[in-house]
């Protein structure tokens, strides 16, 4: 039989299929999920109840504009509502967003490292990846504005950055924008919005209001506890918010997805009285590492950044044989959601023993 596949974008070869890692078990119990930034409080009964409920109704399309939901996250935000876009997750907005600027011969700038769904988004929408090296574990804006070219279509800011957990403040963020060309998109990809604590760090719906290039992206996936359902959105210019609806794949926000999100708001409440357990608990955690003389970042999101180099691989497999799934980044460093206390503590109890005992497997045979 003939093997040979049909042709493809060459924008495939440089890219790997998105996978879920192995999930690691301690040997007494259930596995920490400390890897992937998720809320890890299962969902509030009142949205757990809209969802059940939903469920009887997905023989029928939800709602293609996601209106009534566009109109209650402008109504949270004190925005209007045609300023909302409403997506598939936030990596479905950013997809929405690279769809309307990519064109062959155009940049996407973004620092490194960030968020690792961006060179696949940048490269499918055809868009060439510029990266800029972070300065130390903090976005360079200086570097960043000047790798702008006529070429670049978009560029991103991740604030706070995931990975590191650093956030720009407003004067060099303000700066920055001032020397981005006005035909050239600004993402502030602000996932992590709700965690921040550091009164310096602007509110991205403030510089979207001035500034028609500038797009801010959030979601409901880790302040509102809702990943598995896929939901986020965008706050533009409603010239350019009324653009990027048209790339939004029909149908791809579920029904389930619209309601618990609306149901969430309602909710919101309760739900950042959670985020906030989660932001003394970040500081308690920062605090504890620091006593281990550990190297760790200042975090304005729900997960700590260690910066540990060619440690960081061994860090996060001694995590892995206690239970504790975290995040690594080898070479570079290892990220850990902020979790339930007890959570915490598994992994400061891991995390302790292996910086006082040393290498994996030399002094605590398994
Ligand atoms: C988690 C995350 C997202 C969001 O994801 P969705 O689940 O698709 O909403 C977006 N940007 C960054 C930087 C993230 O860390």
């Amino acid at each position: 039989m003939d093997s040979r596949l049909p042709k493809l974008r060459d924008a495939l070869a440089g890219l790997a299929a998105h996978r879920a890692a192995p999930v690691a078990v301690a040997p007494s119990g259930a596995p920490i999920l400390l890897a992937n930034n998720e809320s890890p409080l299962e969902p509030l009964p009142s949205v757990a109840a809209v969802i059940a409920e939903a469920a009887a109704r997905v023989n029928r399309y939800p709602d293609a504009g996601c209106a009534e939901l566009a109109a209650d996250i402008a109504g949270w935000l004190g925005v209007d509502a045609e300023r909302v876009v409403p997506g598939c997750g936030s990596v479905g907005v950013l997809q929405m967003l690279f769809e309307a600027v990519g064109e062959p011969g155009g940049d996407a700038v973004y620092a490194w490292r960030s968020f690792d769904a961006y060179p696949a988004l940048a490269r499918l929408a055809g868009l060439r990846p510029v990266t800029v090296p972070l300065a130390g574990d903090h976005h360079d804006l200086t570097a960043m504005a000047a790798a702008l070219t006529p070429a670049t279509r978009v560029v991103i800011v991740c604030n706070p950055n995931n990975p590191t957990g650093t956030a720009v403040r407003s004067g060099e963020l303000l700066d920055f924008l001032d020397r981005v060309p006005r035909d050239c998109l600004v993402v502030l990809d602000e996932a992590y919005r709700e965690y921040v604590r550091d009164p310096g760090v602007p509110d991205g719906l403030e510089l979207a209001r001035e500034r028609p290039n500038v797009v801010v992206v959030r979601t409901f996936s880790k302040a509102f506890g809702l990943a598995g359902l896929r939901i986020g959105y965008l706050v533009a210019h409603p010239g350019l918010a009324g653009e990027v609806r048209k790339t939004r794949l029909p149908y791809s926000v579920s029904h389930l997805a619209q309601v618990a999100a609306r149901a969430s708001l309602r909710a919101s409440g309760e739900l950042m009285d959670r985020v906030e357990r989660t932001v003394k608990e970040r500081e308690r955690v920062l605090a504890a590492l620091a006593d281990l003389n550990l190297p760790v970042a200042p975090s304005e999101a729900n997960f700590v950044w260690l910066p540990l180099r060619d440690r960081a691989a061994d860090l996060a497999a001694a995590c892995a044989a206690a239970g504790v799934n975290v995040r690594a980044y080898p070479g570079d460093g290892v990220r850990v959601t902020i979790g339930l206390p007890e959570d915490n503590d598994a992994f400061l109890g891991a995390v302790s023993h292996w910086h006082t005992h040393g290498e994996v497997g030399a002094a605590c045979p398994r």
